[in-house]
This record gives structure tokens, C-alpha cells and sequence, in this order.
């Protein structure tokens, strides 16, 4: 049985998540206490609670304590069940976080998966929906990794009923062989694109303005997609840069009250600190990368380095939570403003 404290380092809903990918992974019980100790809600919200329900129904497990506020889980996982599941959060909460949660398991499998993911698609402190798909997702399949992911429909708050498809594994034969991530590439596009089902034009028009006047962008990389009917509202401000090694997508959220100005401004700052620093990944790629990267030095040995542009409490706390499952050791020093980060064999 692995004792977790949930109250360690950052203390938020990434520890569970971790915790229980990494449990359906090793096969390891687990005990977690203090969940989301150090958030002004603590205990299991929606979304943390879909996650333990999708990793109950991904691997046969027993679980006490998958209650909605519960502070205290014990998991004991089965055999990894591969196939098709259907995962609802049923308000607005991130359904790609369950997706996080479920993917390192499903990803080993011998068989094809097939998920329909329903809850939130773009929400603020989580992976939106582009991110994974652009971002996160390819680095997956340099591992070896065979995973297709599709939007059917969008989920903002308040409302949710977003949708997401995936389709995982089965594992390739030469799956999960690490490879260093030292730095981004030449620069292949960059382009800022304005989701705002629901809202009238001039919201987006205002948005990608003020955000192509702070990035010297042209009008060619300012996009509004077409906005599918009987969604949103909602409204999230991307920016999407693509390198020959990395895809990094920044996402910032609009809200009643909040000038389109602002919302253009604080993207343009994520986007101008990744730029400044000559790190491969940025800093939310950065805490997402490190499990599965982990998992691959874990199997096949050696060592894997990554550089990314910060090293956010959500990555150091990442750290110590998949040390206490597998027999790997980080390592992270600043270096010419920004950081490198090594995983080996320990
Ligand atoms: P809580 O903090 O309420 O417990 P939570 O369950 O959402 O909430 P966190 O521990 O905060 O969990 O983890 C949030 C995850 O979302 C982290 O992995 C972080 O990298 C990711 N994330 C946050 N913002 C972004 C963003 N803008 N783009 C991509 N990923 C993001």
C-alpha cells in the first residue's frame, strides 16, 4: 500500500490524478489522505470524483471514500480492463483531466480503447481540449504511443456538455522509448484563434485584436473559427505556436466583467515568457510531460532530459508523487532561464 499525503506541495487535484494513473500502472494500492488539502475547497469535487470513477471502471478496482468532499480514498486496482468506456462529469469540470487519468494505463494496454469523454473541454487551470490534441498528444506518439483524439462538441463553464473521442493503443511493440526534449525547433507557425459560441462577434474581433497588436501578429494568424449552433456561450482565446519539436498552445479565458483587452493581455504575457526563454516546453507541458516520460524510463531504462521555461509547484510536486511509485529519479536545475529537467533509471 502507498501512503499519499494530498496536502504535500502544491496539495490540488494532480496528486490524485497522478496517484491513481500511477496506481492502475504498477498494480501499487494506495491510500490518499488530506485530498486537495491546500484548496479553499478541499475533498473531491465532480471532476476529481469522475476521476476515481473512471479509474475504478478502467481497472476493476476496490475504492472506500469516492464520495463527493471526501478527503480520504483507498484504491486497490484490478487487472487494466482496455475497450470502450463512457466517462459523464456531469457539470462543467475538465473531462480531459479524466482523460489524463485514464490514458497512462489504457496506453500499455494490448487492446484498443475507445472513450467518450463528456464534461468541460476548455476551462480555466486545466488542459483545454487544443492543448492535448496539439500539444501533448504528439509528444505521446514520438513515445510510441496510438492515440487519436476528436472534439464533438465544446464544454465551457458553466454549462459543460462538451464531448471528446479517444481512441488509445493497442500498444505498439516498441512503445514508451524515451527521447530528450532539449529545445523547441525552428519555429513553423504561430496563429491565435477566438472560441466564442454564443457571444456576439465583436467579442472575438476585439479579443484577437488586441492580442495580434501585443504580438506584432498579422491579421492571417487572427482566427474565428465558425461557431457550431447550440453551443457556449463561452470564450476562450488561444494561441497555438508550432515548432519543429514542440506545439505549445497558451489559452486564456474571458469572462463577464473582463475586457477583451485584459483577456488579450494575459495571453500575450504566457506567450511572451515561453518565447523569451529557449526552453522545448512550457510550463503547464512541463508537468503533463513528466509522468509519461517517467513511465517510459521506467520500462526500458536509461535516462530522458526535457528544458522547459518554468518549474511551476504542480511540476515539483508531480516529481515527488511519481518517485513514490516508480524507480526513477528526477532532477531539475535552473539553467540560462529556464530550467533542465532529468529522469533516469534509479
Ligand atoms: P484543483 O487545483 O482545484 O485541485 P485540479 O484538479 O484542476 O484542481 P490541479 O492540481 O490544479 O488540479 O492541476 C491542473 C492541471 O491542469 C495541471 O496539470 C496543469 O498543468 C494543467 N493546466 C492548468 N492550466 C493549463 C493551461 N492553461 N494549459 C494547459 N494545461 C493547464
Amino acid at each position: 500500500m502507498i501512503d499519499i499525503d494530498g496536502s504535500t506541495g502544491e496539495g490540488g487535484g494532480q496528486i490524485l490524478r497522478t496517484a491513481l494513473a500511477l496506481s492502475m500502472c504498477t498494480g501499487h494500492p494506495i491510500t490518499i489522505w488530506h485530498i486537495r488539502a491546500r484548496r479553499p475547497r478541499p475533498g473531491l469535487m465532480r471532476q476529481h470524483l469522475t476521476c476515481v470513477q473512471a479509474a475504478v471502471a478502467v481497472c476493476g478496482a476496490r475504492v472506500q471514500g469516492a464520495e463527493l468532499g471526501s478527503q480520504h480514498l483507498v484504491f486497490t486496482p484490478d487487472a487494466v480492463r482496455a475497450g470502450a468506456h463512457e466517462f459523464n462529469v456531469g457539470t462543467a469540470g475538465s473531462c480531459t483531466l479524466v482523460l489524463q487519468t485514464v490514458l497512462p494505463p489504457l496506453m500499455f494496454a494490448q487492446s484498443a480503447s475507445r472513450l467518450v469523454l463528456r464534461g468541460g473541454t476548455h476551462n480555466p487551470m486545466a488542459p483545454p481540449f487544443h492543448f492535448i490534441e496539439r500539444g501533448f498528444a504528439p509528444l505521446l506518439r514520438r513515445l510510441g504511443v496510438t492515440i487519436d483524439l476528436a472534439l464533438r462538441r465544446y464544454g465551457f463553464f458553466p454549462a459543460g456538455g462538451g464531448e471528446i473521442e479517444a481512441a488509445i493503443g493497442p500498444a505498439t511493440e516498441n512503445a514508451l522509448k524515451p527521447f530528450d526534449l532539449l529545445d523547441r525547433g525552428s519555429a513553423i507557425e504561430s496563429y491565435a484563434e477566438c472560441l466564442a459560441p454564443g457571444l456576439p462577434r465583436v467579442v472575438s474581433s476585439r479579443e484577437l485584436e488586441a492580442l495580434g497588436r501585443a504580438l506584432q501578429w498579422s491579421g492571417e494568424q487572427l482566427r474565428a473559427p465558425p461557431v457550431r449552433e447550440n453551443e457556449g456561450p463561452g470564450n476562450a482565446l488561444m494561441a497555438t505556436l508550432a515548432h519543429a519539436q514542440v506545439c505549445e498552445v497558451f489559452t486564456a479565458f474571458g469572462e463577464k466583467g473582463v475586457r477583451a483587452e485584459r483577456v488579450a493581455a494575459t495571453l500575450a504575457r504566457d506567450v511572451q515568457a515561453f518565447l523569451a526563454s529557449r526552453a522545448a516546453l512550457g510550463p503547464w507541458l512541463a508537468d503533463q510531460w513528466m509522468l509519461p516520460l517517467a513511465l517510459s524510463v521506467a520500462r526500458q531504462g536509461g535516462a530522458a532530459e526535457f528544458t522547459c521555461s518554468e518549474l511551476t509547484a504542480h511540476a515539483s510536486t508531480n516529481m515527488q508523487v511519481i518517485e513514490r511509485f516508480l524507480p526513477v529519479r528526477f532532477q531539475a536545475e535552473a539553467d540560462e532561464g529556464m530550467w533542465r529537467v532529468r529522469v533516469g533509471a534509479g
